[in-house]
């Protein structure tokens, strides 16, 4: 197996103004003392790196990175800035909350050479985005957009939900609407999901809540396709769709199971073959960084035979598939070679793809993807 390049840095910024009813995100609300600290701990562990891998991407995300005043934004990125080649740098994300954006915001992250804004909308209708919990009307996004393209940032993502309760096809049809109206270069679309431990999901469990039905569910993620292709989007992985050229590189190094260095709570790293974890409260990731402690919590060591099929998995994300020679030149053979039975079965079953070069979904087997992938497990 080659050498896998860390050409990723991922930095988790977990605060928020309050916490929406579906997040299970490592997110908490907390007060102006401890981000500092936080920031703090955060410069520490990046020092830490100490210029051992260049980075091409970084993506700074939450939580709410917005959520910081100027000042800390700015001593955020500065710090972030001065521990990378900036020449090196080919994309820079940072996540905002439309409803946490300023103008003097939007021109520090230009200042510090961010090129690429996610934006989490979610929704443009207010009673969907009250719901939700969401802090941030369906004007203060549209809003938030405008002031970004209006200080120049071209590379904007906007990420979507579908799937809420009560929510009709017309809604959902009318968020497609705007957000093509708004014509961002880089769009991801989510089905709302009941995650353990959340309001959202114990108002399901309650009977306060009811789920939309399945079907209506998967018409509403086949609608957004249709609207999103014929309007120039390539959709190019499973929740993705991007204008040519503007596809997220730093997400395609997790699709292709590749290197990448995480800084912050709760975050993830994987560097030669190991994956970790650091901790992921932040009190406790503070006081670590701070006494010098080890902060990782969590470490795996992949085997070849799990990478390799964990590969394939992350790769079938991608509409494009995976190549048989790429995958050759990782693991030493070729899927088929060890997947034979499995891909003449699914190909049989019109869920997947192979022309002895490369491997992917077809159309039928995206609509049941996460099927499909659990097989090759
Ligand atoms: S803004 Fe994002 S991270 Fe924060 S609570 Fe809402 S969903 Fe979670």
């Amino acid at each position: 197996m080659k050498d896998i390049k860390v050409n990723a840095l991922y930095i988790h910024i977990p605060f928020c103004i309050k916490k929406c009813v579906y997040c299970d995100f490592n997110s908490v609300v907390s007060n102006t003392k401890t981000i500092d600290q936080y920031l703090d701990a955060i410069n520490k562990e990046l020092n830490s790196l100490n210029g051992r891998y260049v980075f091409n991407t970084i993506y700074i995300g939450g939580g709410t990175p917005s959520v910081l005043t100027e000042a800390q934004l700015g001593k955020l990125l500065n710090n972030v800035v001065s521990c990378v080649q900036a020449s090196e740098i080919k994309e820079f994300t940072i996540e905002a909350n439309p409803g946490t954006l300023t103008s003097n915001k939007v021109r520090l992250l230009k200042e510090y050479l961010v090129t690429r804004v996610s934006l989490g909308i979610q929704s443009f209708n207010d009673k969907q985005l009250n719901f939700l919990g969401r802090i941030h009307s369906g004007n203060d996004a549209i809003n938030a957009f405008n002031l970004l393209r209006n200080v120049g940032f071209d590379n904007i993502n906007i990420d979507l939900i579908f799937g809420c309760p009560e929510q009709s096809f017309g809604d959902w049809e009318s968020d497609l609407r705007t957000v093509i109206e708004l014509n961002p270069k880089h769009l991801s679309i989510y089905a709302l999901t009941y995650e353990e431990g959340t309001p959202l999901r114990r108002n399901w469990v309650n009977g306060n809540v009811k789920k939309l039905d399945e079907c209506v569910e998967l018409e509403m993620y086949k609608t957004a396709i249709g609207y999103l292709t014929d309007s120039g989007y390539n959709h190019y992985e499973i929740s993705n769709f991007a204008k040519d050229g503007y596809e997220c590189l730093h997400n395609y190094i997790y699709w292709r199971n590749e290197g990448y260095a995480g800084v912050g709570a709760g975050a993830f790293s994987f560097v030669d073959g190991l994956r970790t974890s650091n901790i992921r409260d932040v009190y406790q990731y503070i006081e670590g960084i701070n006494e010098g402690r080890n902060i990782k919590t969590f470490s795996e060591c992949l085997q070849h035979e799990h990478f390799a099929s964990e590969t394939v998995i992350m790769n079938l994300r991608l509409r494009q598939g995976i190549s048989d020679k790429d995958f050759h030149d990782r693991f030493g053979y070729k899927i088929y070679d060890r997947f034979g039975r499995l891909i003449n079965r699914l190909v049989e079953d019109g869920l997947i793809s192979y022309d002895n070069e490369t491997l992917k979904l077809t159309d039928k087997g995206l609509f049941v993807a996460d099927t499909v992938m659990a097989e090759f497990l």
